[in-house]
């Protein structure tokens, strides 16, 4: 674990954005999942149950043991997809292609969300778990594929998944983001905390899962908080400049 401390020694952390320095940031870094589309299309349970399956046949198991095994990789090495490469020499490729091959149905176009991506200055990317195929696939979905200049991808961070802080720092220098202008968005808090260490603003997007909720102290690295990402998005352009402190 990185203390804010140790963070604060190599480089002063700046102060996060609010009011009109929000909405001008320089960089906007979202999260896909459950982050840009409501965690209600629960189009991760759909991953989690592929992932059973993809355990199940290779490793020719019934479902209760499959369930059993990636629940101890995800313990263990913290993701399903680190102990199958770290223990078995699985192909990311073969078990990323077959998790992410799920029924987006559930996951509407929201133009409000592109209206309000569109009235945003600033660069926007995407840094997901997940991969570019799955985040374009969801991206035309709701309409909003247009709006990122690039995915920041589970390939793009060597396999090693937020919130390990080493991608995020590959993730920054890959794209010439200063972390100081920057904002991250994510519905996942811990996923916040190395944003908030090396200097970028953070906004929450609180869902009702287990996962999605800080730890004790967790609420240090939470900025501010965006139940409706849409809302929070578009209040940003209502407020009058003038009125922020
Ligand atoms: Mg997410």
């Amino acid at each position: 674990m990185i203390s804010t401390a140790s963070a604060s020694a190599s480089a002063p952390v700046a102060a996060p954005l609010a009011g009109p320095a929000l909405r001008d940031a320089e960089t906007w870094i979202f999260d896909l999942d459950n982050t840009l589309y409501p965690a209600e299309c629960n189009l991760f349970e759909q991953v989690q149950r592929r992932m059973g399956e993809f355990i199940a046949t290779t490793f020719a198991l019934d479902a209760a043991a499959a369930a059993e095994k990636r629940k101890y990789f995800f313990h263990t090495h913290g993701t399903t997809l680190r102990g199958l490469m770290v223990e078995h020499g699985i192909d990311p490729a073969d078990f990323l292609d077959y998790v992410h091959d799920i029924d987006l149905s559930a996951v509407a176009a929201l133009p409000a969300l592109a209206e309000a991506l569109d009235r945003l200055p600033g660069r926007k990317l995407i840094y997901t778990n997940g991969t570019v195929a799955h985040a374009d696939r969801i991206m035309r979905k709701l309409g909003v594929d247009h709006h990122f200049e690039a995915v920041f991808d589970i390939v793009a961070s060597d396999y090693v998944p937020k919130p390990d802080m080493t991608p995020y720092r590959t993730m920054l220098q890959k794209h010439g983001v200063d972390p100081r202008g920057a904002v991250m968005v994510e519905d996942m808090a811990r996923n916040l905390k190395p944003a908030a260490e090396l200097g970028m603003t953070t906004i929450w997007v609180p869902t009702t899962a287990a996962w999605s909720q800080p730890d004790a102290d967790g609420h240090v690295h939470i900025h501010h908080t965006a139940p409706d990402l849409t809302a929070f998005l578009a209040g940003l352009h209502a407020a009058p400049a003038a009125s922020a402190g």
